[in-house]
């Protein structure tokens, strides 16, 4: 007969657990439905702001720092955990990557790197500027920049990072997939056509775009670098979760974001709420098909 023990719990989560953005050594698995992730003063912040923000329904359950082989981490509930062989995709949301304050210190003090000139080039033998070839290194925010251009985020407000499909398949090479057309292929791709699937993406995207617009945290946030993640099962089951609070900030007090309005340099925009509402009619179209 088969047993479940402990350790066939572990290799079960082992096979369902993935990661479709940011370093591998940034993540570990933890206790029966959760994980963990390395520890950030500015994310740790926003978790517990979050708790008792209206917005606590739709990002991860967070359960304090814990420290494992003299690192410290955040713990959170593992979203994957209740689905079975689940398609995931990462969408990171907005029409800028970076913060403001990154493009300062660039301006201020250039550090170019060859890794992020190195990967520009993979990309796009074109992509650096003749000094940059010169010195064969590009500075984080021009990488950014550049991928942005790439990518739908400037045009559309947010861009697809990664998608793991149940069969396991995975792919995070969508960094030149900008227009509205592929992006439509890709997401008919990800729900293998299933209109009922994209019902619910559409059902839950508008329970978010509503509480977006009465949560303080969201209003008083910038919120750079977080993403949508989608997760569907061949149970018609479909969630949509908001993840990543890395370079998510706070703004001076007294200070508010409209989220849809473009971004200048000093007003902070972010054009989370454009981006969500381009992602949104995008859905709504394959879903009128
Ligand atoms: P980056 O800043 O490059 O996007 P990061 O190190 O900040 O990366 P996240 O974006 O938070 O990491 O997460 C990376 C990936 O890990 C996500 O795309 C998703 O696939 C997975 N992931 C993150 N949090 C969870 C969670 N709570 N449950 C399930 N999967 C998660
Ligand atoms: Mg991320
Ligand atoms: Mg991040």
């Amino acid at each position: 007969t088969y047993i479940r023990s402990p350790l066939n719990t572990i290799y079960r989560r082992k096979l369902n657990w993935v990661q479709l953005a940011g370093h591998k050594g940034n993540f570990k698995a933890a206790d029966e439905g959760t994980i963990l992730k390395k520890f950030s003063e500015n994310e740790m912040q926003c978790f517990e702001k979050l708790r008792d923000d209206e917005l606590r329904p739709f990002v991860p359950g967070y359960h304090g720092v814990v420290e494992k082989d003299g690192e410290s981490f955040l713990q959170m509930t593992d979203l994957l955990v209740n689905f079975d062989h689940p398609n995931v995709m990462d969408c990171k949301m907005g029409v800028r990557t970076y913060l403001e304050e990154e493009l300062v210190r660039a301006r201020e003090r250039p550090k170019p790197r060859e890794d992020l000139y190195r990967k520009m080039v993979e990309v796009d033998e074109g992509g650096p500027t003749p000094e940059e070839h010169r010195q064969r290194g590009v500075t984080k925010p021009r990488y950014m920049q550049w991928r942005e251009t790439m990518s739908s985020t400037n045009t559309l407000g947010f861009r697809i990072e990664g998608i793991k499909k149940h069969d396991g398949s995975c792919r995070t090479d969508f960094k030149k997939t900008r227009s509205k057309q592929d992006i439509i292929k890709v997401f008919k791709d990800f729900v293998g056509g299933d209109a009922s699937i994209i019902k619910s993406y559409l059902h839950r995207l508008t329970e978010i775009r509503q509480t977006l617009n009465t949560s303080e945290f969201f209003k008083c946030h910038e919120v750079i670098g977080s993403s949508l993640l989608f997760i569907h099962d061949s149970t018609g089951k479909a969630q949509i979760w908001i993840i990543d609070f890395g370079k998510t900030t706070g703004l001076p007090e007294g200070q508010t974001l409209s989220h849809d309005v473009p971004w200048q340099e000093g007003n902070r925009e972010d054009g989370y709420l454009w981006g969500l509402e381009n992602l949104f009619h995008m859905l709504e179209s394959i879903s009128n098909e």
